[in-house]
């Protein structure tokens, strides 16, 4: 149920282990690398983490390649600037390759491969509810989105040996669930009021030394950059440069293109010569109040056959860019989870018990930093295990920047590759106190 990146990743990997996979959608996703409704966040910057790429090629090999051809960019670190207002983060000396393309274009990518595969279709409709027999889901009750001459949907089940709810951070499936007699798994929320504005410039080949990626991220509390936090700009498909600036609370990046140049002439290092070239398409906003994250493994009574994927089990404050690698992790576990042998006529104990791993390790990430910025907006005392924790993050990002060691093991929890309690060694946490201290020194 839901064929955007979590249901066409959860496809990728049914394919491989069922006679027959049905990904049930309603969007008309027919057309090429074009927005849809389903999914109204495609037309901010997506990063595309180091790990999800790494799984993506895995399962698709060549959709890279695929999507240069169509104009994107695979950026290693000589053309990305990674920094802290203009601080360039010190270089790692791994060449994590970042894949600089639309939204739309690697959602299409992804959904020509896997549909192609040769027992993966397509229906065309909404998921309206989930049948069960003997404690187990044994179909989904859908509602056909076309309609026919006198206006009417079909409506029918399909069934199922295995269902995946992939259907985004407004899933209804806790809703379904507990209508049905089951337990409603805990919705954990989180106030990350975020500001999006996105826009899309020509890219003269005037900037050949940065061909994509600059990620800067201003976190100085008083946003002074006109309450810009975070600001992206990425050289993708079409010659052109998507250009991100990100707020929170009440700071808004500005709807008008006159509003978004005005704070990215603010922006150091180059913001404004990027957003100079023609403007190829105008701001779109984007507001998100919360982070959520569905706590499916407390649930005491689930039916079997089931399984959650992607933003409908958790979706963090997109500045992390964690999403879409989220899901090709969870993708991972359902490959293992079935591969175990486990018997799927009980509850999948064993994928939640992969999944919360994966889901833990992101939140912790970027919940942590939006809980200690929730406490320092309402001048409450941050509770002590915090407290440290943040002192910890911000050694370590302030040693990232002069540091090739600490940058590298920062890095690969940032790109997803390690877990966040690597970070936590004693020894790299001495090595960051040492260089932030050798920084101050000088
Ligand atoms: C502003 C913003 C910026 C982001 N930036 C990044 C980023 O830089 N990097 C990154 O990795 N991630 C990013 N994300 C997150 C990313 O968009 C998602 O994690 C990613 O799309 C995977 O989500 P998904 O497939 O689980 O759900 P979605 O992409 O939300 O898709 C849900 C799908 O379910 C379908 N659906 C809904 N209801 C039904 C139904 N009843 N029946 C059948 N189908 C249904 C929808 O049509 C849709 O296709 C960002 C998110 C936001 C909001």
């Amino acid at each position: 149920m839901g064929g955007s990146i979590a249901g066409l990743f959860a496809a990728r990997v049914l394919s491989d282990r069922a006679r027959k996979v049905v990904i049930v959608e309603p969007d008309d996703t027919s057309a090429q690398a074009q927005s849809r409704s389903g999914v109204p966040q495609d037309q901010q910057v997506h990063t595309l983490l180091p790990a999800g790429r790494r799984w993506i090629e895995r399962w698709l090999p060549g959709v890279s390649q695929e999507a240069q051809d169509r104009g994107a960019s695979l950026v290693g670190p000589d053309k990305q600037f990674v920094g802290y207002d203009d601080i360039r983060q010190a270089p790692d000396g791994v060449d994590h390759q970042f894949l600089a393309v639309g939204r739309p274009l690697l959602e299409t990518l992804v959904r020509d491969r896997v549909t192609a595969l040769p027992h993966v279709s397509v229906l065309r409709a909404q998921a309206t509810g989930l049948r069960y027999g003997d404690g187990a889901v044994t179909g989904v009750r859908f509602a056909e989105a076309a309609t026919d001459d006198q206006g009417t949907r079909t409506e029918g089940v399909l069934a199922a040996d295995f269902v995946v709810d992939a259907m985004g951070r407004s899933s209804k499936l806790s809703h379904w669930l507990g209508q049905d007699g089951y337990d409603q798994p805990r919705l954990e929320r989180l106030a990350a009021p975020v500001n999006y504005a996105t826009a899309l410039f020509e890219r003269p080949a005037k900037f050949p030394e940065l061909e994509v990626a600059t990620v800067l991220q201003l976190f100085t509390p008083q946003y002074p950059s006109g309450g810009v936090s975070v600001a992206a700009a990425t050289a993708i498909e079409g010659q052109q440069w998507l250009v991100m600036l990100m707020g929170y609370g009440d700071n808004r990046p500005g709807r008008t293109i006159d509003e978004f140049r005005a704070k990215c002439a603010t922006l150091p290092p180059n913001f404004s010569e990027i957003t100079s070239g023609d403007v190829t398409r105008d701001v779109v906003t984007y507001h998100q109040a919360e982070s959520r994250r569905r706590h499916f493994t407390e649930a005491g009574r689930l039916p079997a056959r089931l399984v959650s994927m992607g933003d409908a089990v958790a979706s963090f404050n997109p500045v992390y860019g964690q999403g879409m690698s989220s899901a090709a992790l969870h993708a991972s576990c359902l490959a293992s989870y079935l591969d175990s042998g486990a018997d799927l006529d009980e509850v999948a104990t064993e994928f939640l018990r992969l999944q919360q791993v994966v889901v833990d390790a992101a939140w912790a990430v970027s919940a942590g930093g939006d809980a200690a910025r929730i406490y320092a907006e309402n001048g409450t005392e941050v509770p002590e295990e915090m407290r440290q924790q943040r002192r910890a993050m911000e050694q370590i990002t302030g040693a990232a920047l002069i540091d090739a060691e600490v940058s590298g093991a920062f890095n690969k929890v940032s790109y997803m590759l390690r877990h966040p309690s690597t970070l936590f060694d004693p020894a790299l946490l001495a090595k960051a106190a040492a260089a932030a201290e050798g920084a101050t020194a000088t």
